[in-house]
């Protein structure tokens, strides 16, 4: 099983990790501490990456 490191703290993540994106080539990985501002910031600007779901490209297919 692959551990994923928080790109802030180095710690390992326990469960489900931030991502956050700055494109594709750009991504960091934080852990529920670091990502908390991250991801409320992310969520307010719509910059969330969603591995599961993408709704903006089934809205732009139907
Ligand atoms: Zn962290």
């Amino acid at each position: 099983m692959q551990i994923t490191h928080c790109d802030k703290c180095k710690k390992p993540i326990e469960g489900n990790a931030i991502t956050a994106g700055y494109g594709f080539l750009c991504r960091v990985e934080l852990c529920r501490e670091c990502g908390k501002p991250v991801d409320r910031f992310l969520k307010k600007n719509n910059l969330l990456v969603n591995k599961s779901a993408n709704p903006k490209e089934k809205r732009e297919r139907s």
